[in-house]
């Protein structure tokens, strides 16, 4: 039996990996933090194979009781998937404290929250870890010290894991994507936007789609030998 568990699963990103890893025959669970509305969505679409469970990925203990809960409706998790993310972009001599706390707790400590309460499960039945980071953390951004640095912690996070559990049969890999079509980047104003896309390579942002579909490759036995490596997604942009 396969099983997923994916962080920030209602929207974005993390609804594709939800439903393209459905697609394959997994039963799915999946972390929220507020939108009720997107989650159900979700559920509705794909059927009961697919659970929501509303949980802020900054909470330890509520990951511990999120991973107990999947574990008690669908059986072990093969696959856990950290997606869940937030950007508060300012320059660096404009950040706040919050900002900056937020994105680290949010990004880096969420993948860690997770990881650290399902990896003994998952060090019995074999399995992979995906972790969603960014080409910020690959290549940094203006703008975005808080982000970058999250995501570049979650890349030194990634190498060490692999390395650490690799001989108990548990695959550790990140996806980085870059401008990929999602609330998250339509936030950012118009002609910003447009001048970030004009440095794509291949002219036009990615699809939620594009990602979710890498990330069940790198679950999936086709890659059986890769781990601890970071899989930019980009268009070409790095
Ligand atoms: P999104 O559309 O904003 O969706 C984010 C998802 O994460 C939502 O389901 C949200 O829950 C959930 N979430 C946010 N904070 C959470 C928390 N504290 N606890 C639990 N869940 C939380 O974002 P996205 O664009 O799909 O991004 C997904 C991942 O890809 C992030 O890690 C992001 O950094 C990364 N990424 C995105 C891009 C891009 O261009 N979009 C590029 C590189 C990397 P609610 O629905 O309840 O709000």
């Amino acid at each position: 039996m396969k099983v997923a568990l994916v962080t920030g699963g209602g929207r974005g990103i993390g609804r594709a990996i939800v439903e393209e890893f459905h697609g394959a025959g997994y039963k799915v669970a999946f972390t929220y933090s507020s939108n009720d509305d997107a989650a159900n969505a979700v559920v509705e679409h794909c059927g009961p194979d697919v659970m929501a469970i509303k949980a802020d990925v900054r909470d330890f203990a509520r990951a511990g009781q999120v991973v107990a809960e999947t574990i008690a409706k669908f059986g072990p998790i093969t696959a856990l998937i950290n997606n869940a993310g937030i950007k508060k972009d300012l320059p660096l001599m404009k950040m706040d404290a919050d900002s900056w706390r937020d994105v680290v707790d949010t990004n880096l400590n969420g993948t860690f929250n997770y990881s650290r309460n399902a990896v003994s499960g998952m060090l019995r039945t074999g399995g992979a870890i995906l972790n969603v980071t960014s080409v910020s953390g690959v290549i940094g951004m203006a703008g975005q010290t808080n982000y970058s640095a999250s995501k570049a912690g979650v890349i030194g996070f990634t190498k060490a894991l692999a390395k650490e559990i690799a001989r108990f049969g548990v695959r550790v890999n990140a996806i980085a994507p870059g401008f990929i079509d999602t609330d998250m980047t339509s936030a950012i104003d118009e002609a910003t936007r447009k001048k970030l896309y004009s440095q794509i390579p291949s002219g036009q942002p990615g699809s939620a789609a594009d990602v979710a579909k890498l990330v069940l490759y790198l679950a999936s036995d086709e890659a059986k030998y890769v781990t601890g490596q970071i899989w930019n997604i980009d268009g070409g942009l790095t």
